[in-house]
């Protein structure tokens, strides 16, 4: 990692695991201004959902708030046209270094495909390459992984296309993206992923990624049987 000025935001639990976002070491300086947290927005074609950084000024509240990616651009680059939109070169939603900014027209589809089902650019290989995904894997394991001990702060808020919040009651129709930290893959459909078999929490784009991200699951992967069985009733 040397060589690289980056910084990264904790933007808390969503889509469940942990999320970051990558940001210039320049504008770290704004955690003293604001506050980030995840926002996970329901793909209005039916792909899924993609999970960005939303920010908000501290003093003025969670509704003052914008899309961290906007606000860079902003603070940066000046406005956005009504017609424009900033979107994320490489795909990877919260990765919101200046140089991943682009603007584009605003009838441009969201997002490239982050799967890299054929789509060009976005392989496993490149994504692996990627600074997000290699500054994500520094970072220690968060405590707060182990949710059995943490239910409350498993909440999300889901938002729907037109950025309204849509009420959660169970996980039923929560989009799980992929449980290894770095990796950004979501789910195009509920429960696309598999689970882990041993404790029915965690859920990985493929065996590759639960393999990598097993030395750090083991610590909190427990058997699913006798566990608050009222709040979490057995998965199909
Ligand atoms: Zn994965
Ligand atoms: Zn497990």
């Amino acid at each position: 990692m040397s060589g690289f000025k980056v910084g990264i935001v904790r933007l808390g639990r969503t889509a469940g695991k942990t999320k970051y976002a990558l940001l210039d070491e320049d504008d770290i300086s704004l955690v003293e201004q604001f506050a980030f947290e995840a926002r996970v927005q329901v793909d209005p074609n039916g792909n899924g959902a993609h999970i960005y950084a939303w920010a908000y000024e501290i003093h003025r509240g969670r509704s003052s708030g914008q899309f961290m990616h906007e606000l860079l651009w902003e603070r940066h680059c000046g406005g956005i046209a009504p017609d424009w939109k900033v979107i994320h070169k490489n795909g990877i939603t919260v990765d919101n270094r200046l140089e991943n900014l682009t603007l584009v027209p605003r009838s441009r589809s969201q997002v490239r495909d982050t799967e890299g089902r054929g789509s060009k650019g976005t392989s496993k290989e490149n994504k692996e390459q990627s600074l997000y995904w290699l500054a994500i894997q520094q970072i220690p394991t968060d405590p707060i992984q182990d949710m059995m001990h943490y239910p409350e702060l498993s909440f999300t808020r889901y938002y729907n296309s037109n950025g309204e919040l849509v009420e959660e009651e169970d996980d039923s129709n929560v989009y799980y993206e992929c449980h290894y930290s770095p990796c950004t893959n979501i789910e195009k459909e509920l429960r696309e992923f598999s689970i882990c078999g041993r404790c029915q929490r965690v859920r990985y784009c493929g065996p590759y990624c639960q393999q990598k991200d097993w030395p750090i699951h083991k610590k909190y992967c427990r058997e699913r049987r006798g566990l608050c069985p009222s709040e979490h009733p057995p998965e199909r």
